[in-house]
């Protein structure tokens, strides 16, 4: 008799062609470090061996997708790629109608600018910099209405992307319905670690704002990875398929807007999905003054192509589990060596929890920063600061912010990178902690007016 153990995940896929990486020595990383200014937004991609700082834009496409290249139909108007991918849209989305944009913030830019007033409140899942930008320059307010425990990296829920009702039920109280345009619901919430919402809090979401009339704009960015993770977690979605799951989610939803740079394995490209036709007849007439027509918004007729080729490959379970599974290959390799992250280890990355780490470097000299720098200097690993130098400052008081969650954020490109180089990125971060007490922390030596973590400079203390 045998026994049925769990058996592992492979990639399904093989690799046709190959992109050399530079190997760089320590010496040579030291030189490079210090000429970023201990920032490594500021580190020539060059001088990087694994690079991990985003997972926007930096996925590989399939040999489908780069055939789809040479199918573009470059014609001004009436592309028909543009029609490919919304079929592709409608089929695995739902929504009724189509706006193409350059990537997702056009199509935040378009949406906020149709719907918010200035004076309106824009309930969401915890922020992101250009969804909450976009919606502030239009003239509303974002109101943070996560659970609490999204906040707390050791909090094991595994839903801790879902939205706390009872805080959307107070603000809509507050502000009254009228002065809340739609609710922003992202899934698995970047800012929190990766961490998805379940069905079940989606579509009380969606009972209560249908009592108040209050519409739902979904930011569906890594919407299959959220899918996945319903599948995993949640009761009476084990038997159903990722494209039902995502199907079901949109359908509680009354938009959408993408960046398909993350879920849909393209290097560029975004769109916004509707379902009511006056909204989006005012959306077709704006993407014309801001991206470009609006059977192409901003994108190369390949572009859509390589997109609606991307959807139908990113709805295959084989490919969700494999790209979260490498996630949590390396997670599960940083719990075994006691270093500490955010719990449940997300979809997208793996986010170190700085504080914990160098318990001995105050959060102002910048310990995620001083983090993602050792990193880098120790195997050529390049990482992204998400805490106190992000957080900025308050404009009225000069002072830092000081964010609860002081993050390095390890991000995962889609079918990148092997299970070598996870190893190798795991070892690194391991062999820092392991020195951790020798680390000092940092001090910023050049500070820029706007979106500080882009720029800033430091220097060793
Ligand atoms: C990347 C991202 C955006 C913005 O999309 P761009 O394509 O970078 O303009 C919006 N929301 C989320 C959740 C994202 O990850």
């Amino acid at each position: 008799m045998t026994i049925q153990t769990q058996r592992s995940w492979a990639e399904p896929f093989k690799i046709k062609m190959v992109e050399p990486l530079k190997m760089t020595t320590k010496p040579e990383r030291e030189k490079a470090l210090k000429e970023a200014g201990y920032n490594t937004f500021l580190l020539r991609s060059e001088d990087v061996y694994i690079d991990l700082l985003t997972d926007s834009g930096t996925n590989a496409m399939s040999e489908h997708q780069w055939a789809g290249l040479m199918l573009g139909d470059e014609a001004y108007a009436g592309s028909r790629n543009f029609f490919h991918l919304e079929d592709a849209i409608k089929k695995h989305y739902g929504y009724k109608y189509l706006v193409p944009t350059h990537q997702g913030r056009g199509a935040e830019h378009l949406i906020s600018k149709i719907m918010i007033k200035p004076g309106d409140f824009i309930p969401g899942n915890m922020y992101f910099t250009t969804t909450r930008l976009h919606q502030e320059l239009a003239g509303g307010t974002f109101i943070d209405v996560i659970v609490d425990e999204a906040h707390d990296t050791s909090n094991k829920n595994p839903f801790k992307g879902n939205i706390d009702l009872q805080k959307l039920e107070n603000i809509i109280k507050k502000a009254g319905a009228k002065k809340i345009p739609y609710v922003s619901i992202a899934g698995t919430v970047n800012m929190a670690g990766g961490q998805p919402f379940s069905m079940k809090n989606l579509k009380q979401v969606r009972e209560l704002t249908d009592k108040h009339g209050i519409k739902i704009i979904f930011d569906a960015t890594r919407a299959i990875e959220n899918a996945y993770f319903i599948k995993l977690r949640e009761d009476g979605y084990q038997n159903k398929t990722i494209p039902d799951i995502l199907l079901e989610m949109c359908s509680y939803t009354d938009g959408a807007t993408m960046s398909a740079k993350k879920d849909l394995l393209v290097n560029i490209g975004g769109f916004l999905a509707l379902n009511d036709g006056d909204i989006f007849e005012e959306a077709r007439n704006m993407v014309v003054i801001y991206e470009g027509l609006h059977t192409y918004g901003g994108l190369a007729g390949r572009d859509m192509e390589a997109m609606a080729r991307g959807i139908e490959e990113a709805v295959l379970f084989d490919h969700i589990r494999a790209r979260v599974g490498q996630v949590e290959y390396v997670g599960n390799k940083l719990l075994e060596a006691g270093v500490p992250i955010v719990e449940p280890i997300g979809g997208h990355a793996i986010f170190l929890d700085a504080k914990q780490f160098f318990s001995q470097i105050p959060q102002t000299e910048f310990p995620a920063q001083t983090l993602a720098a050792e990193i880098y200097l120790d195997s050529g690993v390049r990482t992204m600061e998400r805490g106190i130098v992000s957080a900025g400052r308050n404009k009225d008081t000069g002072d830092h912010y000081y964010p609860k969650l002081e993050l390095v954020r390890v991000t995962f490109p889609r079918r990148v990178y092997t299970q070598a180089h996870c190893d190798v990125t795991a070892e690194s971060i391991i062999d820092v902690f392991e020195r951790r007490q020798s680390i000092k922390g940092m001090k910023m030596v050049y500070e820029p007016k706007y979106l500080r973590f882009f720029q800033a400079r430091f220097e060793r203390l």
